[in-house]
């Protein structure tokens, strides 16, 4: 039985040597309750970091088998305490249990699949070029794991993308030690996914500091983690204020980090005049259904529906506003973000043309839908800003030109949709959709990320900071690591995976060809 204690974890230790705590909120009822959580001091914040850095050594240089069977073992025991953990989830969040019991699951296939991503190889990225052309030397380059790296925690996937989350894996994956700055919205499922992943590692007997754990409701924890020598990279999920100032931070290091911070993002949509003539009602109910999901509490959830004005785009916004005035009233996972999204909710009536003006009142909404032109748009680039929560914004442009001047106007989106019928030429609008987004779905919704090696999910600022990485998907690892090339070095001083024997029999790209055969 694990218990939850309000410490952080220091390593294998249990440590509460500050005076200030604070408590969770239920936002259902709006009040605080459980135990208090005693906010992270400065002197453990160095040693949670100084432990990771002794760790690095050793977990940087296990097997890859260790870090495999750690990683399998993280989901088994997340799943022997999935009853415990989706109580809390449910009781600091207000989603039901059915989308907490997806969200775990979801959690323990990221582990499971990046534990595959390094069994294979897949994420070391090993070229070997043994050319034997004359004065060629013998090449040979892995990835390496960076070093001690920082998450954050985020308010709206407790599991999927906080403590048990994929950046986690990711960089647990690497061969990373991990310090976990928690997020103070869901404090007790934190602590309980820290207890149930220290568990396994003392289990395991890994090396002490391969995973710390850190309370704290203000940004000093934060920021003293970002500017600590010893870290050598940061995974962020969050706001845009929040990720920016957090890369400007690692940037005014002496040593720069790199911080992958995945932030907002308005997700459009553009719907052709033909998709809305055909598919009007079943393009309208999917539309809805995603905008309502969990509140729209999604980096992925649609704030923006582009189309030409006609006769069928009218139809299908009066259809929509129908719809949307149907989802039934959601409770929003605190009070601060109901504020937050209140604020900017309010921002973006003022305006426009309003064709639904859902429930907002103690942290309860429903979704809201307000018309624009495509020229107040472009003359008002900010109503294309992230909402945060169910609410969409449709641009309806006059003709298809300024639709695309709309669209070439965006900042970088982690995905952008196209509603296209079978007999259109969608070429130019996917090239279009393509200058400023991470992933394109054709005829779909921006909602729901497969985890999935061929998965994108990171864009141009500001969706992310650093729009060659993705925070799903195996190549998630590869944010924590960095490559190394070993030239003319002899078979006994190699590292395992780039042995001439490969011991591991791990993919390799050997002389222009994928193989795992001895090179
Ligand atoms: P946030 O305010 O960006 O905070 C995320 C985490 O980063 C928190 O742990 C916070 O610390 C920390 N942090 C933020 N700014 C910092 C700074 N300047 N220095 C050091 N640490 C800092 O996001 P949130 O609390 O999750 O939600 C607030 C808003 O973020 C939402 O209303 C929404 O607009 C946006 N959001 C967007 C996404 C997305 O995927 N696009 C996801 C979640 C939230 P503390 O915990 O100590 O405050």
């Amino acid at each position: 039985m694990l218990t939850i204690s309000g410490k952080n974890c220091i390593g294998y230790a249990d440590s509460a040597l500050g005076a200030q705590t604070f408590q969770a909120v239920n936002p259902v009822s709006d009040t605080s309750f459980g135990i208090s959580f005693v906010r992270a001091t400065d002197k453990e914040v160095d040693l949670a970091v100084s432990k990771a850095d002794e760790a690095f050594r050793a977990w940087s240089s296990t097997p890859l088998q260790s870090r495999v069977a750690f990683l399998k073992a993280v989901a088994v025991a997340v799943r022997s305490h999935a009853a415990e953990l989706t109580r809390w989830y449910c009781e600091e969040t207000g989603l039901p249990l059915s989308r907490a019991k997806t969200e775990l699951e979801r959690s323990c296939f990221q582990f499971e699949s990046y534990a595959e991503a390094i069994a294979t190889g897949f994420a070391l990225s090993i070229r070997i070029d043994t050319s034997s052309a004359p004065g060629k030397p013998d090449l040979r380059k892995m990835n390496v794991p960076l070093g001690p790296v920082v998450i954050f925690g985020a308010s709206n996937f407790p599991f999927a993308y906080s403590t048990l989350g994929g950046d986690v894996a990711s960089a647990l994956a690497a061969g990373c030690p991990v310090i976990v700055k928690a997020h103070p919205m869901h404090p007790h499922t934190s602590e309980l996914s820290a207890r149930i992943i220290l568990s396994v590692a003392q289990e395991l007997g890994l090396p002490d500091g391969v995973f710390s754990h850190l309370q704290a409701v203000d940004y000093k924890v934060g920021e003293q983690l970002v500017l600590h020598p010893q870290v050598k990279a940061v995974g962020f999920t969050g706001s845009i204020k929040g990720g920016t100032a957090l890369v400007r931070l690692a940037n005014s290091r002496v040593v720069p980090i790199p911080v992958y911070a995945e932030m907002g993002s308005s997700n459009p949509i553009v719907f052709t005049t033909d998709a809305l003539t055909s598919r009007c009602e079943s393009i309208a109910k999917e539309v809805a259904a995603s905008i309502s999901l969990s509140a729209g509490q999604f980096c992925t959830s649609p704030g923006l529906l582009l189309m030409v004005d006609s006769e069928a785009a009218n139809r299908f916004l009066s259809s929509l506003s129908v719809l949307l005035k149907q989802t039934e009233p959601q409770v929003m996972l605190h009070p601060g973000i109901y504020k937050q999204y209140e604020q900017q909710a309010l921002q973006q009536l003022e305006g426009s043309e309003i064709l639904v003006n859902g429930l907002r009142s103690s942290n309860t909404i429903q979704p809201s839908l307000v018309r624009i032109s495509g020229r107040q748009l472009l003359r008002e680039p900010g109503r294309a800003e992230e909402v945060f929560g169910s609410f969409a914004t449709a641009i309806v442009c006059e003709n298809e030109t300024e639709l695309l001047t709309c669209l070439n106007a965006l900042s970088g989106q982690l995905t952008a949709s196209l509603y296209l019928e079978p007999h259109e030429n969608g070429a130019f609008l996917i090239s279009a959709l393509q200058q400023f987004a991470g992933r394109i779905i054709l005829n779909g919704v921006p909602t729901g990320v497969a985890v999935s090696e061929a998965m994108q999910h990171g864009g141009p600022f500001p969706s992310s900071s650093i729009p060659s990485s993705t925070a799903v998907g195996a190549d998630a690892i590869q944010r924590f690591m960095r490559p190394v090339c070993f030239q003319n070095v002899t078979d006994d001083l190699l590292p395992n995976p780039l042995k001439i024997a490969n011991p591991e029999a791990v993919l390799r790209f050997v002389n222009g060809l994928f193989t795992n055969a001895p090179c």
